[in-house]
């Protein structure tokens, strides 16, 4: 009998005090970590250090196709986030989420220049920045572009990141195109 009362004292100490250990622990690291987790690019925007390595990577890429990618906007302090969204709301800035609800004051999502939705710049990033785990967030601005590689699916062997099959090798291609003169 006095065994069991024993183990339920321990479990019902550890069950008071094992949350606030965790907790106490926890808080202050996250809210320090959320500065510090912002790296700057080279044309001073700045991005999460994740985002920005992913973002990097297809800037790289990007470029061995003779893409230029350019972040117009990427972290938003919450006070420029209302700005932005006062702005917006008076009719004289562009659509912009209210403040605590976009992914630009994590750092996690980018504006990019991209000149129109019929470009080759818009054209390869649809083509390709699921693989750096970038997608598309808002139907009406082709222009913003997030970090969620949890969600944004790797494309199929073979495919693009909206299923169409890559283009064939240009030796391939150029005998296509011998044969379709001739
Ligand atoms: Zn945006």
């Amino acid at each position: 009998m006095s065994l069991a009362l024993l183990r339920w004292g321990v479990f019902l100490l550890l069950c008071l005090f094992a949350p606030h250990a965790l907790a106490g622990d926890a808080k202050p690291r996250r809210t320090a970590a959320r500065a510090s987790k912002l790296v700057r690019l080279k044309n001073g925007q700045m991005l999460h250090r994740d985002a920005a390595a992913a973002y990097q990577r297809m800037k790289a890429e990007a470029r061995t196709k003779n893409i230029y990618l350019w972040v117009r906007s990427g972290y938003r302090s919450h006070a420029k986030q209302r700005r932005l969204y006062e702005r917006y709301r008076k009719g004289k800035g562009p659509q912009a989420a209210k403040p605590g609800r976009s992914n630009h004051q994590r750092g996690l999502a980018v504006d990019l220049v991209i000149g129109g939705v019929k470009t080759p710049t818009y054209e390869w990033l649809v083509s390709n920045a699921c693989r750096f785990g970038f997608k598309r967030t808002v139907r009406s601005e082709p222009w913003h572009w997030e970090y969620r590689p949890r969600s944004t699916r790797e494309p199929e062997p073979g495919r693009d990141c909206v299923g169409r099959p890559l283009k064939r090798p240009r030796r391939e291609t150029s005998a296509v195109a011998s044969t379709e003169k001739s």
